[in-house]
Order: C-alpha cells, then structure tokens, then sequence
C-alpha cells in the first residue's frame, strides 16, 4: 500500500468514527429530550426553545457549513442520516435547521467572500438563525410571478412584498428573500436576486400561521415595507441571480426533506410493529392475524426503499454530481411513503390511532407536509421525466 493510500484510508476511518459518534449523541438527545416533549409541544403548538439550544450545542445550525466557518462540514449522506433519525421520532424540529442550512448553502455557494466571513460563522452558532423566503400569497410553485421588490437607491435596496408560509418567519431573525431587481426582463427570473434580511424597520411578520401539522414550528407571513436592506446583503453581489442561486439550493432541501420521510415512514412502522405486537383480538396478538403482516411488510419495505433512495441522492451529492433525477426520485418516494405509512400504522392501531394520546396521530398530520415543501410531488414528478428524457439522449 502505498503512503497516499494509507493516508486517504485513514481519512476514511476518521470520517466513519465521527459520523458514528454524531449519531450516537443524535440518539441519545433524540431518546432524553425529543421524544419526552413531542406530544406536548405539538399539541400546544409552542415553540420548543429548549430543543433550540440544545441543537446549538450539537453544532445542528451548522451542520452543513464547512469546519473553516465554524460548521460541522457534515456530508450530505451524514447530514440526511441525522434528520432520519430525528424524523422517526417528531419530524417537526428539523424544520428549524433545515431551511436555516439552504440559506447557508447559498452564501457558502454563491456569497462573497466578505458575506461568508460576516453571515456563515452566525449561522453555524445559531446566533442569526433562519430560512429562505419565496412563496407568496399569489405564487408558489411559479416563483417567477413574485410581487417582491427590491429598488437600488445608493447603497442599499428599498424591499416592498409580502412572504407567506415561511418557516422560522416568526422566531428567525435573518432569512433570504427572494425579490424582483427588474419586473420588465423576460424570462422573468433573470430579474429576480435575492437577499439576506435581518429583521429590522419595515420587516415585521404579519402572523403566525395555524396549520394542520408540523406543529410548534412556526410558519410565518412576511410584510417589507419600505424595508431597507445594504447593497452588500445581496447574495453574489450581482442582481439577477437569485432564482437560480436558490433553486440549486433546494437539491440539498429535497434531500433533506426525502430524509425526514424516510425517517418517518420507519417511525410509523416501528410504532405499527411495536403496537401490532402487543394488541390482542382473539386471543393473539394481531401481529399474528395476516392482515396486520402484509400491512407491516409492505411498511417496512417501503420504509427501506425511501431511505436507499435518500442515501443515494445524498452521495451524488457529495460527489458533485448533479442530482437533480435523484432528489425528486428520493423526495416523491420518501414523502409518498411517510404518508401512507402513517395511515397504515393507523389502521394497525385501529380506534386508539385518533387519539392524541397516540404519537401516531401526529406523524399523519405531519407527514402531508413533505408532498408539499421544496417542490410540490407533482413538479418533483416533472423534474424526474424531464431529466429521464435528457439522460437518455
Ligand atoms: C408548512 C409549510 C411550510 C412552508 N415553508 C416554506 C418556506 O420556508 N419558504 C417558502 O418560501 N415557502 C414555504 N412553504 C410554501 C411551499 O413551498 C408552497 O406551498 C409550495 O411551493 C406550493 O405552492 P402553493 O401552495 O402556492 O401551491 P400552487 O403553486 O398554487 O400549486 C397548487 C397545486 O397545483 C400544482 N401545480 C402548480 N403548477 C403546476 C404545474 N406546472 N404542473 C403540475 N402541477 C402544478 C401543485 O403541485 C399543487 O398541487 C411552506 C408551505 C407549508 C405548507
């Protein structure tokens, strides 16, 4: 062997001992404070800041930013094996990283050097903490029809818009919007750029929003008026690009996203299995009446095919590869499966599954979610043919 691949092959043996050792803490916190308190503070649908600091402590807001910022530099592969984990048990306090970590992947791949110096190292510590703001009251999944503004006047930009269904809207404190620099250009999107707000004069939030779901986790409604935001916040420092500097961003969502309903898809299944063997109609447990076991195995299998799915999305990832096929593959399979996972255990549950004193009734609230964020099933379905007719050529 030689020297080079001795080295390469202990770098690979570090990486493995501290992905196994994140995990293990990820366990473990999940185990002692996660799983005590879900029921209650979805059900309140308050704010779980305990489980915000803690995940300060576990480096969580810095997961993906890379070491020399202060992050943890975890790979995707890790990254997606952490929220799987988190997922199995309460879905919702992903939601408070994950779309705080694609506005850090957009400064981190598209910033300024001075924007990576000023925002990533706040971000890692979770001392500015936040999302990505696009939807709006008329435009989700056509984000070139945002109102949004922004207008150049000397050395700042003045913001004039309203954002909705934004996650950590309400207890962030900096997030990316996405804006119009020039509503004339055609296409639209070469007019679009999008910027990094800290909360300030003219950017309030109008309201958090009730949601069937996801719960305690807020998704707010965003009002700029009049919102002044320095030139130097403009991510890339060039107007123009914000569409495509977001949307390279959400492969690394739909990953995320594909990883919480894989973990969820395997928590329904967990709690059916558990559940099934415990229940007993005619003298046995219903594990043993063949209905449940089709049930079940279909579950599990479904569980296992997700997380294949998010595991490979996740290493194209990470080689650099495109993966755009593989994210919308992983995310429609993963979201579909959490879904109807979540029912299936229901129906193993039978009556007890619609009461809150079960944890499932929470994972088929929640799970509706994942269909519906970075990218509706629909267009995830679109991306995948569109990207099997080009690879095929
Ligand atoms: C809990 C929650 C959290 C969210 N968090 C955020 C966030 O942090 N930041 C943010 O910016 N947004 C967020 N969103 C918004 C989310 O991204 C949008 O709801 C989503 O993009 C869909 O947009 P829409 O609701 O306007 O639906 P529409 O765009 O109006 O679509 C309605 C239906 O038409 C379908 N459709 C639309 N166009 C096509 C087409 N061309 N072909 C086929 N079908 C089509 C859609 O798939 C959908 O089924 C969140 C939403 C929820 C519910």
């Amino acid at each position: 062997m030689t020297n080079q691949t001795a080295n390469i092959m202990n770098r690979m043996q570090d990486n493995i001992e501290v992905e196994r050792q994140i995990l293990e803490s990820i366990d473990k916190w999940v185990e002692k404070e996660v799983k005590p308190i879900a029921r209650e503070y979805d059900q309140a649908d308050e704010y779980p800041e305990q489980l915000v600091e803690q995940m300060k402590e576990l480096g969580l807001f810095g997961a993906t930013i890379s070491q020399e910022y202060g992050g943890l530099g975890l790979s995707a592969t890790t990254y997606a094996r952490v929220v799987m984990r988190i997922a199995q048990v309460w879905m919702a306090p992903t939601g408070i990283f994950n779309s705080h970590l694609i506005m850090a992947n957009c400064v981190e791949r598209h910033g300024t050097d001075i924007q990576k110096e000023r925002f990533l190292p706040r971000f890692a510590t979770g001392e500015l903490r936040g999302g990505i703001g696009l939807t709006e009251p008329d435009a989700g999944t056509d984000l070139q029809g945002i109102r949004t503004t922004a207008t150049r006047r000397e050395k700042s930009y003045v913001i004039n818009g309203t954002k909705t269904w934004i996650t950590n809207g309400v207890q962030g404190t900096c997030l990316a919007i996405l804006t119009k620099t020039d509503s004339t250009v055609c296409p639209a999107h070469k007019g679009m750029s999008l910027f990094l707000c800290e909360k300030g004069d003219g950017f309030t939030v109008g309201k958090k929003i009730q949601k069937l779901g996801y719960r305690a986790i807020d998704s707010g409604e965003l009002i700029f008026q009049d919102f002044q935001v320095p030139c130097d916040n403009l991510i890339g420092g060039e107007e123009g690009r914000g569409f495509h500097q977001i949307v390279g961003g959400l492969e690394l969502g739909r990953i995320n996203i594909a990883a919480r309903g894989a973990g969820m898809a395997e928590g329904a299944t967990k709690m059916a299995l558990a559940y099934a063997k415990d229940r007993k109609t005619f003298q046995k447990p219903i594990v043993e009446h063949q209905a449940i076991q089709l049930k079940l195995a279909e579950m599990s299998t479904r569980a296992e095919a997700a997380r294949l799915l998010v595991e490979q999305a996740a290493k194209k990832f990470d080689l650099n590869e495109r993966c755009d096929l593989e994210a919308g593959q992983a995310k429609y399979f993963a979201s579909e499966s959490a879904v109807q996972n979540s029912l299936d255990a229901m129906r193993v549950f039978g009556g007890y599954s619609y009461s809150p004193d079960y944890e499932i009734e929470r994972f088929y609230r929640d799970a509706p979610l994942l269909c519906i964020g970075e990218g509706t099933n629909e267009i995830q379905r679109v991306i995948i043919a569109k990207q099997m007719v080009a690879r095929s050529d």
